[in-house]
This record gives structure tokens, C-alpha cells and sequence, in this order.
């Protein structure tokens, strides 16, 4: 196949999405591609979920700047979007003297980043708050501009509504190759065809520095990858908190941190290992053994016995580290995203506006289409109406009476639909990231096959061909015995 666009985004994780989106509102053709089988990215699926109001950023750099501006606008954009948001704040204990010592540098930092609403907390403030901390706690700090989100659910938003809007999304297309002719991008080569264009923005995240080798632009860094292992404890332990709980960072690492994610589950985590393979996505057990010593210095009552499931997530650690956004210098045409380490889902709509000024000062037209639609109405849940919803729900759409995932209430109407959408899931993942089918305490045990079938009977393929995710994670082998296995 061969394609057009105006500028092709290679990544369709929080960065490449948020781009896609922004650029939504100008009259350009714009292709997003991306290796996977469905929007979401790499690192954007596996975090720790925190919007950060830009306190802990290293001072006067760009991420600090792209951090605090982007805070400023992310109410507003998940009201657009129909996505879960909490504005819970952060609390951050100190449990020895050495850690108070550290506290003020903290308190420096976020005043030197332009955030001024964090205060200090006495340990009665702090019990008050959050009776669970540790009760031999010094002091803190408290952040209230912190909150949590649904990181997936924001980059499938993004995504729907810049796809409602005209962009064009190539999923399962790796990128190979970028033509360079004369000095000059000219096309994108990958695995589902050529994308003929002028201008290529890289935001493939651990693999950015791939792409940029691609046109001569990664002589001076490379990605290496730093997982964050975590915990995810059933939404029944009775040991919940209702701020983000920081440790006290150091040098190294932010630490290991506990928040209550948007649905409700206890997250505890991440590590910070520096590794070589991108390809890396497995948890250990003295890893996370790790995670539960360090949590319950915050947190002692914590019930890591609860955990329901543990997964990691790969950080794309720019060497030499710092957000680096900009046009090449040496290839016209190649605009480079790089460093977004540890802050891409609080930084992408900062990044976004960033990335297109800069083309518009670089002497790109960009008209403005004033007919882009900003809103996007999110699934409905199900599990979330009251009984007379409910009620009307099934009167107008029977599929509603069927509970597929029995642990989080989901029904088939709602898978039906996240495979319908705009960028519509294709996978068993992307189904359960959508409506969260197969995240309960069961962890997909009963309903995997009832959403295998589902998926067959709607993109109206063989249940043989429906994936876990990737090429090659086909959820069933074949037949053992003959008959219409979709019948
Ligand atoms: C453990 C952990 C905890 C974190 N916690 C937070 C947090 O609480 N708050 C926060 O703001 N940030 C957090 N982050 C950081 C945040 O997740 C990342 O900065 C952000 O997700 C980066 O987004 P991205 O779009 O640049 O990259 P990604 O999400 O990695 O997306 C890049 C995309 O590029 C695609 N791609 C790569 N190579 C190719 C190719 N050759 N062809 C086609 N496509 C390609 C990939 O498939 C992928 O989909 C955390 C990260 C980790 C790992």
C-alpha cells in the first residue's frame, strides 16, 4: 500500500497522540503509525498514572515548564474527552531526621518550579489526612495539584478524537526505513507501506533513538530502558489511601510510591533499574520484594498479599537525560522527540502545544480548523448506573444484560462498542484497557473466552486469529476437535 500525508507522528503513545490531537485543530493530513496493534504506546501503559503539578521537576528546564503548563490545561481536556481524573494531591512523609533534612530542598524546588501551593504538614495534619501512614512520621510536604488518571484511557481519547477529527491512524506498521533525499524527509517506510510526506515527528519513545538513527539524527544520545516494577492490590483491601504517598526522593530515584488509582485499586511501586533490553518486560520477585519493604515505611498495614496482579513498565532514558524537542540539524523535514523519561503522560499536552508552535515558527502554514470537534463521550459503564439506568439501558440495548467481566461488571454492549469506536480495540488487551474486562481479582480467568468470541463474531475473523496483543500472541492454538468453533 501506498500512502499521503502532510507529517506522519511515528509512536501513538501519550506524546504522538497528544500531538495528533493538537495538530486535529489545523487543516493538515496527518498519519499517525505505530508497531503495535492498537493505540497506547509502550511506556504510556505501564505508570504510575500521576499527573504532577510540575513540584518535583528539576528546576528551570523544560520539563518543569512543560510539566506546569500542561497541568494548567488537563481539567479542561478531560472534560473534553469524557476520561477519569482525581484531583487527590500528594502527600510526602518523612520517617527519619534525615529525610526532614531533605524536605526543604523539596519545598525550594517546587517554588523554584512556580508551584507555590505546596505546604508543609505537621505529623497530626499528616494522621489526620491519611491515618494508615506510619505513625513514627517527622513531618511532610503536601502537593495538592497531584492527581491520578487513567494513562491509557487519556491516550485512547486522544486517539478517538483526533481520528473524529480526520487523522489517520497505521497500526501493526513498524517503521523501517525514512527516505532522504537531498538533505530532504521524503517518505515513510513501513511494514503495511510507504507514507510519502515532507515532515516526520518522532515520539516512538524508548525506540527514538532508532528512528532518529534513520536519518543520521542520534550521533550525540541513545535510550536505554529503566524499569518500574509494581503491585496491583485487589479494590477489597482494606488498606486504601486517598493521596498519592511519596517517599522522599533522592538523587537516584523518586522511590516507591502508593497511590488509589482512579477504579479504585491500590498501585504500589515502581523500581528504577537501568537495563540494556528493550525488550524486557518481566517482574522479579526480589525486585518487588523491594516494593513492599519500601512501602510499608510509608504505609506499615499495607497488604501486599492482596496484590492481584504485578507488571512493569520500561522508563526511555535519554543519555545524556533532558527533554530534547526539536527539527533536526541535518535532515529538513525530521522533527525529534527525545528524553520524556518519567513525566510523558503529565508533559504530553505541554509537549503538543510546544511541538506546534515550533512548527509554525519554522515557517510551516498551519491554518486553524475551526470546525474541529473538541468532545469526546467516553463507554458508558455499566457498573457506574443506577438500577434505573440500568433498566433503560437494557430495554435499548439488550447486550447490556450480558455481564461479561463478572469481577469489574462489564457487559457486552460495552466491549461491542470499544470495538466499533473510532481506533476501535482489536485485541484481547486493547478491549480490557478500554472497558477494563479481565482487570478484576479473576484477572480474565472467566471472561477471556466469552471476548475472544466476541472479537471474532465482530471484526468477523476466525476466534484463531484474535490476539492477546502483538503478532504472534494468538489466545488459541487451533481446533482440537471438529466443528464450527464460532458457531
Ligand atoms: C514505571 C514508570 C512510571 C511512570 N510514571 C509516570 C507518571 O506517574 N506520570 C507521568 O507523567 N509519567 C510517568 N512515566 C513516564 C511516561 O509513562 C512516559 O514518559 C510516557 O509514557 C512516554 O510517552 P511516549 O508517547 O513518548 O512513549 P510510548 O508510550 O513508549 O510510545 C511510543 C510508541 O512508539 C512506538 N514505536 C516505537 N518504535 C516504532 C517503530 N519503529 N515504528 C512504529 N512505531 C514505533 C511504540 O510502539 C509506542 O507505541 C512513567 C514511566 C514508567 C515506565
Amino acid at each position: 500500500m501506498s500512502y499521503k500525508a502532510d507529517i506522519v507522528i511515528i509512536g501513538a503513545g501519550a506524546v504522538g497522540t497528544a500531538i495528533a490531537r493538537e495538530l486535529a485543530k489545523y487543516h493538515v493530513h496527518v498519519m499517525v503509525v505505530d508497531k503495535r496493534d492498537d493505540v497506547g504506546g509502550d511506556a504510556s501503559k505501564s505508570n504510575s498514572s500521576i499527573i504532577c503539578s510540575g513540584a518535583d521537576c528539576p528546576p528551570n528546564t523544560l520539563e518543569s515548564e512543560l510539566c506546569r503548563s500542561s497541568r494548567a490545561m488537563i481539567e479542561d481536556v478531560v472534560r473534553e474527552l469524557d476520561i477519569p481524573f482525581w484531583k487527590c494531591g500528594a502527600i510526602m512523609p518523612a520517617v527519619t531526621q534525615q529525610q526532614m533534612d531533605i524536605l526543604p530542598h523539596i519545598y525550594d524546588d517546587a517554588y523554584a518550579n512556580h508551584v507555590y501551593d505546596v505546604e508543609y504538614l505537621s505529623p497530626k495534619q499528616i494522621l489526620e489526612m491519611e491515618p494508615e501512614i506510619n505513625p513514627n512520621v517527622l513531618g511532610g510536604l503536601f502537593i495538592p495539584g497531584d492527581a491520578v488518571i487513567d494513562p491509557f484511557l487519556l491516550v485512547v481519547a486522544q486517539a478517538e478524537n483526533a481520528a473524529a477529527n480526520g487523522v489517520e491512524f497505521l497500526l501493526n506498521a513498524e517503521v523501517k526505513q525514512i527516505a532522504v533525499d537531498q538533505g530532504r524527509v521524503t517518505a515513510v517506510e513501513t511494514t503495511q507501506g510507504t507514507i510519502q510526506t515532507q515532515l516526520v515527528i518522532n515520539a516512538a519513545g524508548l525506540f527514538c533513538d532508532a528512528i532518529a538513527g534513520m536519518v543520521g539524527e542520534a550521533d550525540d544520545f541513545v535510550v536505554k530502558p529503566r524499569k518500574g516494577q509494581f503491585f496491583i492490590l485487589d479494590k477489597n483491601t482494606p488498606v486504601k489511601t486517598s493521596h498519592i504517598i511519596y517517599p522522599i526522593p533522592t538523587p537516584e530515584t523518586r522511590g516507591k510510591l502508593l497511590l488509589q488509582t482512579v477504579h479504585g485499586n491500590m498501585l504500589l511501586g515502581p523500581t528504577a533499574e537501568d537495563l540494556d533490553d528493550k525488550d524486557d518486560h518481566s517482574t522479579s520477585a526480589e525486585e518487588l520484594a523491594g516494593v513492599e519493604r519500601d512501602c510499608k515505611m510509608l504505609v506499615p498495614n499495607i497488604r501486599v498479599e492482596d496484590a492481584i496482579t504485578q507488571y512493569c513498565g520500561l522508563r526511555p532514558n535519554r543519555i545524556p537525560a533532558g527533554f530534547h524537542i526539536g527539527f533536526g540539524k541535518k535532515t529538513k523535514g525530521y522533527f525529534g522527540i527525545s528524553g520524556i523519561r518519567s513525566t510523558g503522560i503529565s508533559t504530553s499536552l505541554g509537549i503538543a502545544k510546544y511541538v506546534v508552535k515550533m512548527l509554525q515558527e519554522s515557517g510551516i502554514r498551519l491554518e486553524r480548523n475551526f470546525e474541529f470537534q473538541s468532545h469526546r463521550k467516553g463507554i458508558e459503564k455499566f457498573s457506574e448506573a443506577s438500577d434505573e439506568r440500568r433498566a433503560k439501558l437494557i430495554e435499548e440495548n439488550p447486550l447490556y444484560g450480558r455481564v461479561i467481566c463478572r469481577c469489574e461488571t462489564v457487559t457486552e454492549a460495552e466491549i461491542v462498542e470499544a470495538i466499533h469506536r473510532p481506533v476501535g480495540a482489536r485485541t484481547v488487551d486493547a478491549v480490557k484497557r478500554r472497558v477494563r474486562a479481565g482487570t478484576g481479582r479473576c484477572q480474565s480467568g472467566f471472561c477471556t473466552p466469552k471476548v475472544i468470541e466476541i472479537l471474532a463474531r465482530e471484526l468477523k475473523i476466525p476466534v484463531t486469529d484474535v490476539k492477546k496483543n502483538l503478532t504472534g500472541s494468538n489466545m488459541l492454538a487451533g481446533m482440537v476437535r471438529r466443528g464450527d468453533i464460532n458457531a
